[in-house]
């Protein structure tokens, strides 16, 4: 027995003397959780974990490292409520569905992954795929792939006809039928087996479809899709397993139902009533507004061919609202997490949706606190993660300029640490 004691001891004594102590000296530090920005900071990191932030610069001591980002500003890592890292916009993406396997969705999206994390999100939530995602999000667990931490959705669920019926626009005798294995819905008893499946395919949280949405080759992008008693199934389900279920709406009767329904994040948002964001602030739901989706959607739409007419349509009469929406939103006191709908428009892109918030009005430091904290807060994980503090894990990164100041800086992700792990410097 006492052996035993002994080679624990000796074990526990050479694993702390392994692991590497880093100080990195901030020369600017968001503070978003106090909406600060300190001076002349350092960080001690040991592990995957934050002991502490100090001011002034501390000298390493005897065998820690030090990162000089003295001349920048550091931030926690940043946060993405709204991706699809399976896919990327292109004029030939809804042929490549009937043409690539799982094995080249899951190629084509390690090159996604890569470019988010290097753009400085050390953590993304993940609103829908084929569930290749589900088999990424482990890969990067296990570091045997880079990206970004991963909160997946699998696939999203729809009812028969709707937006993500992975089957819409195919010629009939390829339609099949799908059902609640593949995400498909119609009816309550439905709706739970759809729920229990994606838990057991390793889904973290629930992504409904709560109206019709601009980019599937469906007529309509805003009707509400699923009646009351089909969402309110959705999410009793999902809470029996502790899980957020997150619902993309464009149009507000959708939204409604889905708020009433208990739904833990409107997607989009896009026709939102002031109406609903009242009912929004009383039920306590997020919004993750992804302005960046309307308006490259918009944008894409002006080119001849990019997308099938009747999504063409859809994009260039719904997309533009969604920023206007957000501001509203923002000013009226609803609760915001940043999120992109990156996939939709090239990943690593996902900067540009610090410029559209703050754009119409969201203060710089606001928008970079719904990319951290409020990223964290909306799932649940804020022990963890979206500030820089002492027993939170080292998800570290930093820009050049000063984003306080100009917003622009985001776009120059200089450093990125996720865990302790530095992938940029
Ligand atoms: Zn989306």
């Amino acid at each position: 027995m006492k052996k035993i004691f002994l080679i624990v001891f000796v074990l526990g004594i050479s694993w702390a003397g392994i692991a590497q102590t880093t100080l990195i000296h901030a020369g600017r530090l968001i503070d978003v959780k106090n909406m600060k920005v300190l001076t002349q900071q350092t960080i001690k990191v040991e592990g995957t974990t934050i002991l502490a932030v100090a001011s002034g610069f501390q000298a390493p001591k005897e065998g820690e490292k030090l990162i000089d980002l003295s001349r920048a500003t550091v931030m926690p890592g940043l946060m993405d409520m709204h991706v699809h890292i399976e896919q990327q916009t292109s004029p030939t993406r809804y042929a490549d569905g009937f043409r690539d396997n799982e094995a080249d969705v899951a190629y084509k999206a390690l090159p996604y992954a890569q470019v988010t994390l290097m753009a400085g999100f050390t953590t993304v939530r993940d609103m829908g795929g084929t569930g290749v995602n589900i088999a990424l999000r482990n890969a990067i667990n296990a570091g045997l792939v880079v990206g970004p931490r991963i909160y997946t959705a699998g696939k999203s669920i729809a009812p028969t006809g709707g937006h993500a019926d992975p089957t819409n626009g195919v010629k009939r005798e390829l339609m099949g039928d799908p059902g609640p294995e593949q995400g498909v819905i119609n009816g309550p008893y439905d709706a739970r087996k759809a729920v229990r499946q994606a838990v057991k395919y390793g889904s973290d949280v629930i992504k409904v479809t709560a109206t019709g949405g601009v980019l599937s080759v469906a007529r309509d992008g805003s009707a509400p899709q699923f009646q009351q008693d089909e969402l309110e199934a959705v999410v009793e389900t999902a809470k029996d397993f502790g899980m957020h279920v997150a619902a993309h709406a464009h149009g507000d009767g959708g939204m409604k139902r889905a708020v009433k329904a208990g739904i833990h994040s409107i997607e989009h948002g896009t026709l939102m009533t002031e109406g609903t964001m009242d009912e929004m602030i009383a039920a306590g739901t997020w919004l993750v507004p992804t302005v960046t989706a309307g308006m490259s959607a918009a944008e894409y739409a002006k080119i001849p061919g990019y997308y099938p007419p009747v999504v063409r349509d859809k994009a260039m009469r719904i997309g533009a609202q969604i920023q206007q929406t957000f501001a509203t939103a923002y000013k009226k006191g609803v609760k915001i997490a940043f999120g992109t709908d990156a996939g939709v428009f090239p990943h690593g892109d996902n900067y540009r949706e610090f410029i559209y918030m703050t754009e119409v009005g969201m203060p710089n430091l606001e928008a970079i606190q719904a990319a951290t904290l409020n990223a964290a807060l909306l799932m649940g994980i804020e022990d963890k993660l979206g500030t820089l503090e002492g027993g939170k894990l080292a998800d570290i990164i930093a820009v050049k300029g000063n984003p306080d100041q100009d917003i622009q800086a985001m776009k120059e992700v200089i450093f990125v640490m996720k865990e302790g792990k530095i992938f940029k410097q």
